[in-house]
């Protein structure tokens, strides 16, 4: 299984977040990062959609019902590629399609159904708490609940693709004052695009007869 400590989270929203567990998206070979039931406990607790006791609770259930986990698992990546796919198109300037706008509300309103009304801990009023902590499901429910915030946040504007042009295809929702984010990561994409512009303006002064440093 790939390291997911070492797996970054740049989508800056949950739902993009879940897109990008696929590394890259558009070229090969690919990590994908959900492929085993654990899988679903460790991102969740990485991602932050679960604090450290839940994702023990979620471990919990995973293992006492590996074929229930099975199928959690399944509906969590069929979730991610309709989120990928949703938001893809909304920052390319398309249109999402129906049938994925439909998996996302499907999978938020299993997870109003399995929830009860709850405070909350942090005091800041009430709202939507598992009944079963340790569901498995509850990381796609958490996640079809951010793509619907996000989706109905009057910021789709903010939603980009990583400006990569090797296939990462990652995205993001841009929270910078200026607006102008390109890439999923400085430290990753944005720093290889730097080195590469660097390349080719010293090629470009080599071919018209300059010595480069
Ligand atoms: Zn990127």
């Amino acid at each position: 299984m790939p390291d997911m400590d070492r797996l970054r989270l740049s989508g800056d929203a949950l739902c993009l977040d879940l897109a990008n567990t696929v590394d890259p998206r558009e070229a090969e070979p690919r990590v994908d990062h959900l492929t085993e039931a654990a899988a679903i406990a460790d991102w969740g607790e990485r991602a932050g959609a679960l604090g450290a006791a839940d994702a023990d609770r979620v471990r919990a259930a995973i293992a006492a019902d590996p074929d229930a986990a099975a199928a959690a698992l399944a509906r969590l990546r069929d979730l991610r590629e309709a989120i990928h796919r949703t938001f893809r198109a909304i920052a390319v300037g398309a249109a999402p399609a129906a049938d994925d706008l439909e998996q996302v509300r499907e999978r938020w309103a299993d997870g109003v159904a399995a929830a009860r009304l709850a405070a909350g801990e942090d005091g800041a009023g009430y709202g939507l708490v598992p009944r079963e902590p340790g569901a498995p499901d509850r990381i796609a429910w958490a996640a079809a609940a951010s793509a619907l915030e996000l989706l109905g946040s009057g910021r789709l504007d903010r939603v980009h693709r990583c400006a990569a042009d090797d296939g990462c295809g990652w995205l993001f929702f841009d929270r910078s004052r200026s607006g102008n984010r390109r890439w999923c990561s400085m430290d990753t994409c944005g720093a290889r695009a730097k080195m590469r512009a660097h390349y080719r303006r010293q090629r470009r002064r080599a071919a018209d007869g300059y010595s480069t440093p």
